[in-house]
């Protein structure tokens, strides 16, 4: 690095220059050490954040259509398989509720933050089915990190959950904590 050896294609590459009191494998595992303590890929992973939400923000506020934004739309677009990049913040706190009706069948599916769950449960096992009038409500509950994995690893969609606590991280979290990039517009 020092001398200029490296090619010049690599050199974009290059996040930091450490120093290594050994050579072969011993310096290799030194490296990482200190890659660690001085938290380099941290930073690095940060940077890649910051670029994926500022790319996502150009797309909200454009009018070509490949971003949106809030769990409803984006589960939306997740379903019909169009989603290139799924994002979330570290804060989501969403439960995805599936509420089924025993006697007919009848089933309705829900998304409330985790904080409401209780309440939203016992409302729900309050009322009587829609169609049929039966109390035989079952509820099945799902965290929502685990039903977006699910539907991102079966339509091959890349998955990105990025951290709250930077200005960008902050601009998601305002949205909802969700937004999805798509591969194309959706036809309405
Ligand atoms: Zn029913």
């Amino acid at each position: 690095m020092r001398e200029e050896y490296l090619d010049y294609r690599l050199q974009s590459s290059v996040l930091a220059t450490l120093d290594s009191s050994y050579s072969g494998g011993e310096g290799v595992r030194e490296i990482l050490e200190k890659v660690n303590e001085q938290g380099i890929i941290t930073e690095y992973r940060l940077l890649d954040e910051k670029k994926l939400i500022k790319k996502f923000m150009s797309q909200v506020y454009s009018d070509q259509g490949l971003a949106v934004y809030g769990i409803h739309d984006v589960l939306k677009m997740l379903k019909s398989g169009i989603v290139d990049t799924l994002i979330i913040t570290d804060e989501i706190a969403y439960m995805h509720l599936e509420i089924k009706c025993n006697k007919c069948g009848n089933t309705q599916e829900k998304f409330v933050e985790r904080i409401n769950l209780i309440n939203v449960k016992k409302e729900e096992f309050s009322k009587s089915c829609s169609k049929c009038g039966s109390d035989d409500i079952e509820i099945r509950e799902k965290d929502i990190v685990d039903l977006l994995e699910e539907l991102s690893a079966s339509s091959g969609t890349k998955m990105e959950v990025i951290s709250s606590k930077t200005e960008e991280g902050a601009q998601l979290m305002s949205l909802g904590n969700i937004g999805a990039l798509l591969r194309f517009k959706p036809s309405h």
